[in-house]
């Protein structure tokens, strides 16, 4: 469906390069492997994932008989799928205690708008109550757009352009507590240009929070843009000075080549992909799947 029409980019640039690299050649030899190596390290997975796959095939190709096509094939599927198996799916969300609350964080102009209000509409959908708290009040054109975001998913939604973030946060979750909303999502600021400040920020949305539910946040998820490739691992490591990120969405994955860039994320962050963006629409969010991710890359 959407997510295999979506990767066809990164799949030409990842899985149809190998095929060209390898076509017609009777056996993967020594010279065929560094060739491979080169394309692995430019489709965006990564330098170690790339170096991990050769030494894997190289270790496999014991005998004549090994060096196949086919069989490389095969090794790169399998290790591809072991770095996914790494990110941890979606449980079921926990609501013995409500509100359950996730707080949004990234960079703008990554998705985080569009992803707050997709992610709203998979829950309503779900038949749970939502709530957002537009916090990022740095940016008017923002708020506005979630409030449009808010009303197409159908739900609540706490801003004001005039108020503190924090305050913002405070806000919303008193109002969820008195009408028993079941999922809190509290989108932030994302201007990385004046870092104290988005820290300062940051933490004090945190800590309201976490005055009035001692349990909360229960999610922090940052916002990538998957067409950033390497870029998006270093603003991982930005915000990691700040906060640790429970889960990533991945947006944009419809149309890049650089889909690949999942793959590094989940094995050198080590930070679960939870949600992936494949569109513009308010169904094109979804859940991360290591299976069907593969299958799409693969199949
Ligand atoms: P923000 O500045 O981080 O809040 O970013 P926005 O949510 O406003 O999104 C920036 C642009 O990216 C908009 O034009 C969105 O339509 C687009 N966008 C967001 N997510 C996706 C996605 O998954 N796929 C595509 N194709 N576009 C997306």
């Amino acid at each position: 469906g959407k997510l295999k029409e979506g990767l066809s980019k990164t799949r030409d640039n990842l899985v149809n390069k190998i095929s060209e690299t390898i076509s017609g050649k009777a056996k993967v030899d020594e010279e065929t492997l560094e060739e491979l190596e080169e394309v692995l390290i430019t489709s965006d997975i990564g330098s170690q994932i790339a170096e991990e796959i050769i030494e894997k095939a190289r270790a496999l190709f014991k005998k004549e008989s090994d060096r196949s096509v086919d069989n490389f094939k095969k090794i790169i599927k399998e290790e591809l799928e072991a770095v996914l198996s790494q990110a941890k799916t979606n449980g079921e969300i926990d609501l013995s205690q409500k509100p359950y609350v996730i707080v949004i964080i990234g960079v703008n102009g990554s998705g985080k708008t569009t992803s707050v209000g997709k992610l709203a509409y998979n829950f309503k959908r779900s038949g749970l109550k939502v709530k957002i708290g537009s916090a990022d009040t740095f940016r008017a054109a923002a708020n506005d757009q979630l409030e449009i975001w808010a009303n197409k998913a159908g739900v609540d939604i706490i801003s004001t352009n005039t108020k503190e973030p924090s305050a913002v946060a405070f806000d919303t979750i008193k109002a969820a507590q008195k009408d028993g909303t079941d999922i809190v999502i509290i989108d932030t600021a994302g201007r990385l240009h004046t870092q104290k400040n988005l820290m300062d920020e940051l933490n004090k949305i945190h800590r309201v929070i976490n005055n009035l539910l001692p349990y909360a946040p229960n999610e922090i998820l940052m916002v990538l843009d998957g067409t950033a490739g390497q870029n998006a691992v270093r603003q991982v490591e930005e915000f990691e000075k700040y906060t640790k990120p429970t889960g990533i969405i991945i947006t944009k994955l419809d149309g890049t080549a650089k889909g690949g860039v999942i793959f590094r994320i989940i094995s050198e962050k080590k930070i679960p992909v939870k949600y992936i963006g494949v569109g513009e629409g308010i169904e094109d969010l979804q859940d991360f799947s290591p299976k069907e991710f593969i299958e799409a890359m693969f199949g």
